[in-house]
């Protein structure tokens, strides 16, 4: 099956930050797999931004060398990659200073998608956004783009909310949780709402427990500065798992519209009850045969910095009082394994014995490493006799089943264009990523107040005992990497 191309009229998307780890590895390479395929009209270009001197040529260099590191196969085709360098340019521009802008307004063209993408530091936001109006850069066409971290607690993102809305209109402004765009992640909200059979079912009288689990295998050599500063629970949970728990939760929006989306999405993090300590798991990976620890890895001995979170929360509201959910996340795992699991209740009464077991039907969403979905229903196991039972998955492996033509788009490619289309379904609204804030503070403060140490683990390990003992306690067990 191909993918249908939406087209879009010819676009400018200005990277600040266009020579950055971000551009390179994320940015150019989804910029170009859309221009591949055939998302990028004649007219569009990416200018690059940032201090470094560099002409144009310099830079389409730069850029070949990140899409033949990053772009996969589709950096082999040189036509390909000739034709999608002929639309790059590149501008000095110091954002925090008044080098550059002029030239940099002079290219601007007016009329056309203008998309700002700030590829920066945060503490360059406030005087980039400034400049932009100060040299006329903004029209009715501009949006821009903005990752994470967006803020560091409730009252620094609320100073960055504040800052942008200075210079923008909420609906110009597109902040990025790449989780939003992985095509599974849509994928849920069509299972959930394009489906008869789960929603009557979606709730507490039929599902046991719902857990999510984002573990990865690096460490955070490299990013020690900021992790440091920032740990799982910001890192992570704040952000990426928050918004999957979001999608899972939240009531069927009329219409499949950005504000509706949000609005619902919104009401989940309000309902979200505080979490108990005692259902709270930090831990801090040791080290292994040829790798650091995470206290080497941040060059701080004494860090109490958690480089994993479980913790298990509840949802105040009719839908979901008394399901829980478990939430963990954690480097120097044992796997890269990013899954939802839904797990069912058992049915009021097995007519089949005990022997027949304990059977659950659970539905498995798999973001990575490899995107699908699963559905394990119970069967009668095959020339036993008797009648005993088994459980067999309903895959949907998006690979198998849409053919290898089916090319599932990489998150950065669809938020891209979504942001070149204006549509700002999958990203967050201001007043969401502060509810999350608002529901993640008390806990951060709350550990900082006792004074816990996070437990130490074994590296590529599944994270500390406690974790498992925080599912065994309720008489559960996490799916995906285990103990
Ligand atoms: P980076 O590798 O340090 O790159 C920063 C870029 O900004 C460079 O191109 C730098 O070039 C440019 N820059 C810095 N100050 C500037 C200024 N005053 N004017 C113009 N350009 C300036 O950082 P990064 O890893 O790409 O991260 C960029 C942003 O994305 C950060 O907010 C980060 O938190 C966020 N983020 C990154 C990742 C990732 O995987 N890397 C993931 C999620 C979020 P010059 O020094 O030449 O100016």
């Amino acid at each position: 099956m191909v993918a249908r191309i939406i087209p879009v009229d010819s676009f400018d998307l200005i990277v600040f930050g266009g020579t950055g780890d971000l551009a390179r590895r994320k940015i150019l390479p989804a910029l170009f797999k859309r221009f591949c395929g055939g998302q990028m009209p004649g007219e569009s270009r990416l200018i690059g931004v940032a201090r470094r001197e560099l002409d144009d040529l310099g830079y389409r260099d730069f850029v070949r060398s990140a899409l033949s590191e990053f772009a996969g196969e589709a950096a082999f085709d040189t036509v390909a990659v000739n034709a999608f360098c002929d639309m790059l340019h590149y501008v000095s521009v110091d954002a925090r200073g008044d080098r550059g802008w002029q030239a940099l307004g002079e290219m601007m063209i007016p009329d056309k998608v203008r998309a700002f993408y700030y590829s920066v530091g945060p503490s360059v936001f406030s005087d980039l956004s400034e400049r932009l109006h100060k040299y006329g850069l903004v029209d009715e066409q501009t949006r821009i783009v903005v990752e994470k971290p967006f803020g560091h607690d409730l009252d620094t993102a609320r100073a960055l909310n504040r800052e942008l809305a200075r210079h923008f209109d909420e609906t110009q402004i597109y902040r990025i949780d790449h989780y939003l765009g992985k095509e599974t992640v849509q994928n849920l909200m069509a299972v959930r709402f394009g489906n008869m059979l789960f929603e009557p079912l979606w709730n507490a009288q039929y599902i046991d427990h719902i857990q999510i689990t984002v573990a990865e295998t690096v460490g955070v050599s490299g990013r020690g500065e900021y992790y440091e500063k920032a740990g799982a629970m910001r890192d992570m949970v704040q952000n990426h798992l928050m918004q999957l728990l979001c999608l899972i939760a939240m009531e069927p929006p009329s219409f499949f519209e950005p504000n509706a989306v949000r609005d619902e999405k919104l009401k989940v993090i309000r309902a979200l009850d505080s979490v108990q300590p005692h259902h709270l798991v930090r831990g801090q990976y040791t080290a292994a045969d040829g790798f650091n620890s995470y206290r080497e890895d941040v060059d701080n001995p004494r860090s109490k910095t958690e480089s994993f979170v479980a913790l298990k929360c509840h949802l105040n509201n009719w839908r979901w009082a008394g399901t829980p959910f478990y939430l963990r996340t954690g480097k120097r795992l044992n796997e890269q394994d990013s899954e939802i699991t839904v797990v069912f209740k058992d049915t009021p009464h097995s007519i089949f014995g005990p022997e027949a077991g304990r059977h659950r039907n659970e539905l498995t969403i798999q973001l990575q490493p490899d995107e699908g979905i699963t559905l394990g229903v119970t069967i009668k196991e095959p020339g036993q006799g008797g009648m005993r039972l088994m459980d067999v998955p309903l895959d949907m492996s998006f690979a198998e089943t849409l053919g290898p033509d089916a090319h599932t788009p990489d998150a950065y490619e669809r938020l891209i264009m979504d942001v070149i289309r204006g549509n700002q379904t999958l990203f967050m609204r201001n007043d969401e990523v502060e509810a999350a804030w608002a529901w993640t503070d008390p806990i951060i403060r709350g550990w900082e107040a006792r004074g816990d140490v996070p437990k130490p683990y074994d590296s590529f390990s599944a994270g500390p005992d406690d974790a498992a003992l925080l599912m065994r306690r309720d008489g559960r067990e996490w799916r995906g990497i285990t103990h």
